[in-house]
């Protein structure tokens, strides 16, 4: 047996052993075809077969409803932060974006861009620690779509609950929280996800997208950055990142084994459970950098007395065998990041870490 860190990187994150197994059992063959999936055409059928199937795999596991295309694009989230308002916002249109943290943040800058942009709500008065209450949101009736970010992976908070945003499009990014739990696809026109969270490496972008709103956009936008391009061609417009799409395919295979979104969700909600009980169990030692009502179950963020404590904290845990506690140097503290491929038993393991911590330096 190897010896595998308890790893609770923010992203690229962890993924499942058997996933990484099966990855290296056909990598340098695949499949009888004498040559790796790497050095083969995208257009030959053995590829194909992979592309469409991880696509249909994405349909399985989140109901996605017919009248929707999945794509995989490039660029990661971070274009799409750009390619949204180029496509759907139209001139003399304005979008809603709902602030919630650095990742919103980044969203709204691209989005400044290409239209006018309205804040429906935003949270920076409370340092982005919490999620806005439904009834905080104020969507323009014209807005052409609402904008938000399903998990702040640097905040770590998480909607708990999605607005119903009636005529208004919803769009989501769910880069950090994409299949963590089962999903109403239809609440949303566009939900984007880069694949390094929970879905496999990085290098492709998943896309999920109500079909009418797909159109040639209405200014000059290079045909790569258009919704339509990718569509037309299932995704075969260029060439596609086809070792990430492979690997999101064995990891969505895996995810199935694990019983789906469903089942994937009571784990989540256990590994967090156990992790927030430890931290507000610990009578102020550790304390919850979230509001409890928008506690992510991905990303666990917290806190301690002093940054003197939690860069000990930090080094002792490396020298335990833990990999990724640092918080994000925007926001300091601490993280652990437990998306679905982290084994319960690494969370335990950090549980306990971190009680044994505590009786030596409370
Ligand atoms: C990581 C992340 C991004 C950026 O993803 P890239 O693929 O690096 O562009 C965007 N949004 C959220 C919520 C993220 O967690």
């Amino acid at each position: 047996m190897e010896s595998r860190a308890y790893n609770f990187n923010a992203g690229p994150a962890a993924l499942p052993l058997e996933v990484l197994k099966r990855a290296q059992e056909q990598f340098v063959e695949f499949e009888g075809t004498g040559m790796s999936l790497m050095e083969m055409s995208h257009r030959g059928k053995s590829y194909e077969g992979v592309h469409f199937e991880t696509e249909k795999l994405l349909r399985e596991l989140l109901s996605i409803p017919d009248g929707y295309k999945v794509l995989f694009l490039q660029g990661g989230a971070s274009t799409q932060f750009a390619m949204v308002p180029m496509n759907l916002l139209s001139p003399g249109r304005k979008a809603a974006y709902v602030h919630t943290g650095a990742w919103a943040g980044k969203a709204i800058k691209e989005a400044k861009m290409f239209g006018e942009i309205a804040i429906a709500a935003s949270t920076e008065a409370d340092s982005f620690m919490r999620i806005p209450s439904l009834s905080e949101l104020k969507v323009p009736e014209d807005a052409a779509y609402l904008h938000l970010t399903s998990n702040e992976t640097i905040g770590g908070t998480q909607w708990q609950e999605y607005p119903d945003t009636g005529s208004v499009t919803l769009v989501g990014d769910m880069s950090s929280d994409i299949l963590c739990r089962p999903l109403n696809v239809s609440q949303f026109g566009l939900i984007y996800a880069g694949a390094q969270k929970n879905l496999g490496p990085s290098g492709v972008t998943i896309v999920i997208m109500r079909e009418d709103l797909i159109a040639p956009p209405a200014g000059a936008v290079p045909t790569m950055l258009q919704y339509a391009t990718h569509s037309k061609s299932d995704s075969l417009y260029n060439t596609p990142p086809t070792f990430a799409i492979y690997m999101v395919n064995l990891v969505l295979k895996w995810l199935q084994e694990q019983g789906g979104a469903e089942a994937i969700e009571r784990i989540n909600k256990e590994k967090a459970g156990l992790l927030y009980d430890a931290i507000d169990g610990s009578g102020g030692f550790y304390r919850g950098a979230a509001l409890a009502d928008s506690r992510s179950i991905m990303n666990v963020t917290f806190r301690m007395e002093n940054e003197e404590l939690e860069k000990r904290f930090v080094k002792e845990s490396e020298a335990a065998g833990f990999v990724g506690l640092k918080g994000h140097r925007d926001v300091g503290g601490l993280r652990a990041s437990i998306y679905n491929a982290v084994p319960l038993e690494s969370v335990k393991a950090l549980v306990s870490f971190m009680k044994d911590f505590k009786q030596r330096n409370g």
